[in-house]
């Protein structure tokens, strides 16, 4: 899939992981450094863990095509300019052109959760149409039709947190009340059951097992919107696979296999679900994986 050597940034608001990946594709380093706010903060970490990048892989930074980025926010590839990146303290920066002023590669920008797909397709092998669907913080898919990943006029493509769906019409930080982030989300979880604390999703699983029904409540609004997620995706863009990520991976099975049978029942309600075959096609990112980083690295342009 890719001839040149690369390297691949995930940009993200606690920790910026990076892989160098070789001219088969193979991971030839990897390194993980904390987050500096900021725009400059984030040039100078970004910087540093290319060079760092390089040194492990054992080669000069000149000997990579480029340096891909997947960063949260609204993307403009075709200038590689950032904005909205609230957790990064960024509402716009031209990261793309100043981080190749600085490394003397050049360097394309991708929204995470597309760079996330790529990787996620390309690590799992799976070819054609393919849905990745972010559950971390807030809510988000990437989307591969035919191969090509789909990035819209304006970036957005994708955003499927943001459909109102939930009659209960919490407010969402989008100006939007109801938003599918506000039910299935690391964000939703902690407005919801708030005796999670701040890392929800590793408490969860723990008192559902324990028998907390507060805790099966927000479990089962957590893999009812997730399922309306994986739906909307099958609507869209009917695809052969939809890979689940992001940071509510910690809750494990309980999640995956609640999103599963979920579909499965809708399906068995309706004939026209069913033919989408969603429960069978829902995968799982596997722990750990840099996919990200892999992706941003793929999509380097040649
Ligand atoms: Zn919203």
């Amino acid at each position: 899939m890719i001839t040149t050597p690369r390297i691949g940034l995930d940009v993200g608001g606690t920790k910026i992981e990076g892989v160098a990946l070789d001219e088969s594709g193979e991971i030839v380093a990897r390194r993980v450094i904390p987050s500096v706010p900021g725009e400059e903060g984030v040039l100078t970490s970004t910087a540093a863990i290319v060079a760092e990048l390089a040194t492990g892989a054992g080669r000069g930074v000149a000997e990579f095509a480029g340096v891909g980025i997947g960063i949260p926010g609204q993307v403009d590839r075709a200038n590689g300019i950032v904005r909205n990146a609230y957790n990064l303290g960024v509402s716009s920066l031209a990261l793309g052109p100043a981080l190749a002023g600085r490394v003397g590669i050049p360097v394309s920008l991708d929204n995470d959760v597309t760079a996330a797909a790529i990787g996620a397709a390309f690590t799992m092998g799976l070819d054609g149409t393919v849905a990745y669907l972010n559950l971390g913080t807030g809510l988000a898919a990437g989307i591969i039709v035919d191969g090509a990943p789909v990035r819209g006029a304006d970036g957005f493509a994708g955003e499927i947190g943001h459909l109102p769906i939930d009659p209960r019409r919490r407010a969402c930080p989008c100006g939007q009340c109801g938003c599918l982030e506000t039910v299935a989300s690391g964000s939703a979880l902690r407005a919801y059951w708030p005796a999670g604390g701040d890392h929800p999703g590793r408490a969860l699983g723990a008192a559902v097992a324990a028998g907390d029904p507060d805790a099966r409540l927000a479990l089962d609004s957590l893999i009812d919107g997730a399922a309306s997620a994986v739906r909307v995706l099958g609507f869209t863009v009917n695809p052969g696979a939809v890979v689940i990520g992001g940071g509510l991976r910690l809750l494990g099975s309980p999640l995956y296999e609640g999103i599963r049978k979920t579909l499965a029942d809708q399906e068995e309600a309706s004939e026209f679900i069913a033919a989408l075959r969603l429960s069978e096609r829902v995968r799982v990112l596997p722990e750990g994986s840099p996919a990200a980083a892999i992706g941003a690295a793929i999509a380097v342009n040649d």
